[in-house]
């Protein structure tokens, strides 16, 4: 992998009134942001950091192309739409499945369909039995099955992210793709997965650990005292460590493949750029890696950045263990670590229970307890859950908190398997899965991880139709 792989791009596009603003502050959630980057080109669009499930990306409506000087509504409707898409590696085109499909529409699809770029077509305002009604029709559009969405009421979404990345797998343009390093994954899928199997890991394939964080969190220091050796020295004649990418070492008889950011950001350091994280070669750490270690600066505590590099271990769906390093520079040790729990919670919902460890790679202090969390976070994010125990479990989870009714019909979630492990992935059987609100995929996930053992992996669930 060269350059740093851009930030993903989201086009809504519709006729008016369909509910793209609905969608977009839904997507964007509270941070919506009116941008103005470009001016003159760009003038009121409405851009935003939106996400969906792991995925991050950059959401955008045509809004700002509305004032386009033309005279004609379809002159102006294709001019906006042609640029929006063409910006967009998806787009999302919404209809309103109440009021069904109208000429509008169809001179909408004949453009997308023309378009290099993946639809996802969306039958928005889709909450209640009356609302499916108007998408019968929408065939037509010659852009497949529509997602059925509520944007007002947050249905829909779980369908939607799975629609959005089946669309970019097929144009090649896998977000969680891995054109590096990603070969424990290529593994897999050589032979079917089995949850039932037993699995005998084997001692000789390596472990694969990226060390990643800001600089000067410690990284190096840290590398330093888990090897053992000065192989990667701290300080300003760091150069020596510029081909020390991936560094094969032994824990306790086990192999392990130590991945160093810090030597390939001190490289940069000598030939003189300025210093700064680097995120191609972070996303490159996190893809190599099987357990991602974040370092976190404890005097300084978690920030935004420190945040975008755990959602990207998340997104990716690595194992996390998180460092809070120079514990020793600490005063207040209990505050700092409340601290960071808090911040954990808040903004890292999707993986309750990341483990912490806290240590000082200066002194070596708490060193000892990172391997052992390295493990343990490790096994979790191989487990294998026998569909038996599975399905006794989602018995008993939808029995003490049944699936809600939507528009007077009960969902059914029926039966539930596991088709992946690293990271454990769960498929789940049910009837009208599009209508699933996201509160109960959250309850089965954040129940899921309690019983199974699996806090701080980033589980996931797909959502399969079963009537
Ligand atoms: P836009 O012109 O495409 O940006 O559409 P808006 O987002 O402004 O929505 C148009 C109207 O549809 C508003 O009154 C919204 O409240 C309504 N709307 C949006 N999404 C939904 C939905 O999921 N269900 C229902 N019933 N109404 C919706
Ligand atoms: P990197 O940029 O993340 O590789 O960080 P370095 O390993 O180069 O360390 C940055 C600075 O933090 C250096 O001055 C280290 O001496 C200091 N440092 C690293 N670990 C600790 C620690 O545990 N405690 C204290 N007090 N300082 C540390």
């Amino acid at each position: 992998m060269g350059a740093e792989r851009a930030k993903l791009r989201i086009a809504i596009v519709g006729r008016p009134n369909v509910g793209k603003s609905t969608l977009f502050n839904r997507l964007v959630g509270k941070k919506l942001a009116l941008v103005d980057d470009t001016p003159g080109v760009t003038r009121d669009r409405r851009e935003g950091d939106g996400h969906l499930g792991d995925l991050n990306f950059t959401v955008f409506d045509t809004a700002g192309f509305e004032d386009a000087v033309d005279d004609s509504i379809e002159g102006r409707m294709r001019r906006q739409t042609e640029r929006a898409i063409k910006e967009a590696d998806v787009a999302l085109f919404l209809i309103d499945a109440r009021a069904g499909i109208t000429p509008l529409d169809m001179e909408f699809a004949r453009l997308l369909r023309k378009s290099a770029t993946p639809i996802v077509l969306c039958a928005n305002k889709a909450e209640g039995r009356e609302g499916t009604m108007g998408a019968h029709g929408a065939w037509e559009l010659g852009l497949g099955e529509p997602v059925a969405l509520s944007a007002e009421h947050g249905e829909g979404m779980l369908d939607l992210f799975e629609t959005i990345i089946d669309r970019l797998k097929a144009k090649g343009l896998d977000p969680a793709d891995d054109e590096a390093e990603d070969d424990f994954a290529e593994d897999e899928e050589s032979e079917p997965f089995d949850p039932d199997a037993e699995v005998v890991e084997d001692p000789a394939k390596p472990l694969r650990i990226a060390v990643v964080g800001r600089p000067n969190v410690g990284k190096s220091s840290l590398i330093n005292r888990l090897i053992g050796d000065d192989r990667l020295i701290t300080g300003p004649e760091a150069g020596l460590t510029r081909d020390s990418i991936s560094v094969p070492w032994d824990w306790d008889g086990r192999t392990v493949k130590l991945f160093d950011t810090a030597g390939l950001r001190k490289k940069a350091r000598v030939e003189g750029k300025l210093e700064k994280l680097s995120a191609g070669d972070t996303i490159r750490a996190v893809k190599f890696a099987e357990v991602v270690i974040l370092l976190i600066d404890a005097i300084q505590g978690m920030d935004r950045q420190d945040l975008v590099i755990a959602d990207r271990a998340i997104y990716e769906g690595r194992a996390l263990v998180i460092a809070l390093n120079k514990w020793d520079a600490v005063e207040d040790h209990s505050k700092t670590l409340n601290d960071l729990k808090d911040r954990l919670e808040i903004s890292l919902p999707q993986v309750k229970g990341l483990p912490i460890v806290t240590l000082s790679a200066r002194t070596g202090r708490g060193v000892d307890k990172l391997m052992p969390a390295v493990l343990s976070v490790n096994a979790k994010w191989n487990r294998r859950i026998p569909t038996a125990r599975l399905n006794r479990w989602l018995g008993e989870a939808t029995e003490r908190h049944p699936a809600p009714a939507v528009a007077g019909k009960r969902l059914r979630p029926r039966y539930m398997t596991q088709v992946k492990a690293r990271p454990p992935t769960f498929a789940l059987f049910m009837n009208r899965p599009g209508d699933l609100p996201e509160s109960y995929s959250r309850y089965l996930m954040n129940g899921l991880r309690e019983t199974f053992d699996m806090e701080g992996v980033p589980v996931r669930l797909t959502l399969r139709r079963n009537d």
